[in-house]
C-alpha cells in the first residue's frame, strides 16, 4: 500500500524564487548583491518586476514570471506543485494592502503544503542563505498527492 507521504529531494542546486513587494523591492535587490556569490549558483526566478530589477541591479539572470498582481505568483505557486520551485524568498509589505493578497496567501499556503523554505524578511533569508543545506541534497516527507486522490475518490 501506498504511503501517505513521499520522500522528495531539495537538489544541491535549488530553483529558487524571488519575490517583492513595491516598497520591498530595493531590500531585495541589495539583499541579492550581497549574496550574488552564492545566488550565481543556483537557477532563479521571479515575479516580472522584482525579476526585471533583479537582473538589472545585480546582472544575476532571473527569469521573470509575469508580475504579480497579474498573476506571477500563481504562477510560482505552479511550479512548487510541479517540483519546479523549491525555495523562495519573498520579501511582503506588511504595511501595505495588496490587491493581490489572496495570490499571496495562496502562494504561501503552497509553500507550507510542499515544505518549502520561503522567507519573508531579511532576517529568515540571511539564516536560509547560510544554511549548511545550500551546499547539499535536502530530502523532506511531502503529502503523496496520487495516494491522496486515490483515498479521496474511493471515500467521498
Ligand atoms: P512584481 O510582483 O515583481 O511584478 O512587482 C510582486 C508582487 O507584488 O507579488
Amino acid at each position: 500500500m501506498a504511503e501517505d507521504f513521499l520522500t522528495l529531494t531539495i537538489g544541491k542546486t535549488k530553483n529558487i524564487a524571488l519575490i517583492a513587494h513595491d516598497n520591498m523591492k530595493h531590500t531585495l535587490i541589495e539583499w541579492c548583491n550581497e549574496n550574488k556569490d552564492i545566488l550565481k549558483n543556483h537557477f532563479l526566478c521571479g515575479t516580472g518586476t522584482t525579476a526585471k530589477m533583479i537582473t538589472e541591479h545585480t546582472g544575476l539572470p532571473v527569469r521573470g514570471y509575469n508580475s504579480g498582481p497579474l498573476g506571477g505568483d500563481q504562477q510560482i505557486g505552479a511550479k512548487i506543485v510541479e517540483g519546479r520551485v523549491d525555495f523562495i524568498i519573498f520579501f511582503s509589505d506588511p504595511l501595505t494592502a495588496q490587491p493581490h493578497d489572496p495570490d499571496v496567501k495562496a502562494l504561501l499556503r503552497i509553500a507550507q503544503v510542499y515544505d518549502i523554505p520561503i522567507a519573508n524578511n531579511k532576517a529568515t533569508a540571511d539564516f536560509l542563505i547560510t544554511s549548511k543545506y545550500m551546499e547539499m541534497e535536502y530530502d523532506h516527507d511531502v503529502k503523496n498527492f496520487k495516494k491522496n486522490v486515490e483515498d479521496r475518490a474511493k471515500s467521498l
